[in-house]
């Protein structure tokens, strides 16, 4: 983690609101609900938290883990 993103971090429980959208302050994308900007908070957090059972691969989005299941192991899809 940079010292940028870890400054972004720190200052993760202000998140920008407006008219009831929220900006990820480390890339700018708008997101409808805090939630979902939480979900892609973890890009720049780095917790992956779904890991393929196969080959080990760790990633942020259990939607990750899926396309890569379908595209890496479709024996297991
Ligand atoms: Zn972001
Ligand atoms: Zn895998």
């Amino acid at each position: 983690m940079t010292i940028l993103q870890l400054e972004h971090f720190n200052k993760f429980g202000d998140d920008i609101i407006n008219n009831g959208s929220v900006t990820s302050r480390v890339c700018e994308k708008t997101y409808p609900r805090l939630k979902t900007l939480k979900d892609h908070m973890r890009i720049h957090t780095n917790d992956r938290r779904y890991r393929c059972h196969i080959c080990g691969q760790a990633f942020i989005q259990n939607c990750s883990l899926k396309a890569h299941l379908k595209s890496q192991h479709p024996e297991y899809g």
